[in-house]
């Protein structure tokens, strides 16, 4: 056993009851984002890294130090994607999907960050997000929260926050900058190291230090609300307004900017304190200039990513009920012609119910021993049949659970009522 394999450090496997609830989370998301008419793209995970750089931005946590990249055979410098929306522009640019219209996308899949593995951070990890292109007004911004929220509250959680906050169109990141660094100036031999070294190249990026003596300092940073002109402050007004009409409460944060250089305007974060340290759920905003930069016509977008593998934390940390994929049933045989009788009443079965989730016996066994696998596959009850069985045309159903409602421990069915009987009792 010594030399087996494993798998790489911050790359996990999902097994068979947990991949069940990320079955359940895609086909809840797919159902919430169809629900608001946005339409799925597929991404490759490899692109060239400039597409990175030039998006996320050089000095950022992503691209200084997080990215998966490496020279391909032909000497190109490619990169795992770190993130979904430098692609999801990319691809809108290349096929023609963002000039002079109106898009509504949403992906999902795997994401990779070198980043120190712990509890709700990994170095391959999913995200679900949404981008839409090519609309300017705070309407669309409250539409993609509306959108995050109804996901989160179809997921059964409770207790998340929304943050919001505005940086403004460039203009207004300017002019914060400027006085956000000559605020920094004046504490910079107290900052962390890392703060330091961004302080003249990308001071917004201190904000979001995680240092927590940064952070105190930061306490009396300028507030950029200070710095908004006409147009931030009645855009930003514009979507309180929005989030107010639907019922959608928030908490403005004036010191949340995002970990990636794109952002303009509107940022929001859904965050909890069920998490520890990883505590923000769904984070996104407005990235106007973004399209323009990867050498498009100049395009408002919007957007944001989940982090899938911490909604589900999430829903585990807050016992929502979760399909654990296990059998319903498990048919039980003794001998050959009961073995065949199974086999073919199990087709009925799922003829009947194209839901219901039948194993069948295999490889024999006596019975303690098939009602052993039986019980440790979760079914709710199993199905026995013996030769008397056959010759009587019936089944013996015994209840797995014991739950409640689900009739006397053991009951004997004709074959034609098979199914519509095991309807009645089978919790889908
Ligand atoms: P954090 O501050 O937790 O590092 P981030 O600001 O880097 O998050 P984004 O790039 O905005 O995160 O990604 C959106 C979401 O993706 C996050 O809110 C989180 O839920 C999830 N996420 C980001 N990085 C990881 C990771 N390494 N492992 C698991 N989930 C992640
Ligand atoms: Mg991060």
């Amino acid at each position: 056993m010594a030399n087996l394999f494993r798998s790489v450090r911050g790359f996990n496997d999902v097994l068979p009851p947990d991949a069940a609830a990320w079955q359940q989370l895609y086909r809840i998301a797919a159902e919430v984002f169809a629900g608001y008419g946005y339409g799925e793209i597929k991404l490759p995970l490899l692109e060239q890294t400039a597409l990175f750089k030039r998006s996320i931005g050089e000095v950022t946590d992503i691209v200084e130090k997080e990215m998966f990249s490496f020279v391909d055979r032909e000497g190109d410098s490619l990169s795992l994607r770190p993130e979904g929306t430098a692609s999801c522009v990319r691809a809108g640019l290349e096929h023609g999907l963002l000039h002079n219209q109106q898009q509504r996308l949403w992906y999902a899949g795997p994401m990779f960050r070198h980043e120190r593995p712990q509890a709700g951070r990994y170095r391959q990890f999913h995200q679900f997000g949404v981008e839409a292109y090519g609309m300017a007004g705070p309407d669309i911004d409250a539409e993609v929260i509306a959108l995050s929220a109804r996901l989160l509250k179809r997921l059964g959680l409770g207790d998340v926050t929304l943050e919001l906050n505005s940086l403004g169109g460039s203009d207004v990141r300017l002019r914060y900058r400027e006085a956000l660094l000559e605020f920094l100036l004046r504490h910079e031999s107290s900052l962390d190291a890392d703060s330091q070294r961004r302080v003249r190249t990308n001071p917004l990026r201190v904000l979001d230090a995680k240092s927590a003596q940064t952070q105190a300092i930061l306490a009396d940073a300028p507030s950029i609300a200070e710095s908004f002109d006409d147009h931030a402050r009645a855009h930003f007004d514009g979507l309180q307004q929005a989030l107010g009409d639907l019922g959608l409460a928030f908490t403005i944060n004036p010191r949340l900017v995002r970990g990636i250089d794109y952002y303009t305007s509107t940022v929001f974060e859904w965050t909890t304190s069920q998490l520890g340290a990883q505590g923000t759920v769904l984070a996104g905003g407005r990235y106007d200039g973004l399209v323009e930069q990867l050498g498009g016509s100049s395009t408002p977008a919007v957007g944001w990513a989940c982090g899938i593998e911490r909604l589900l934390l999430l829903m585990k940390a807050q016992g929502v009920a979760i399909d654990s994929g296990a059998a319903h049933l498990y048919f039980c045989s003794l001998g050959d012609a009961a073995q065949r009788a199974a086999g073919q009443l199990a087709e009925q079965l799922r003829d009947a119910d194209p839901s219901l989730r039948v194993v069948l016996n295999a490889g024999g066994g006596k019975l303690a021993a098939q009602l052993k696998r039986a019980d440790r596959s979760g079914a709710q009850f199993a199905l026995v049949l013996g030769d008397a069985e056959v010759e009587a045309r019936t089944v013996q159903v015994k209840s797995l659970r014991g739950e409640p409602g689900s009739g006397a421990a053991q009951q004997i069915l004709p074959w034609p009522e098979l199914a519509s009987r095991l309807a009645g009792l089978v919790k889908h």
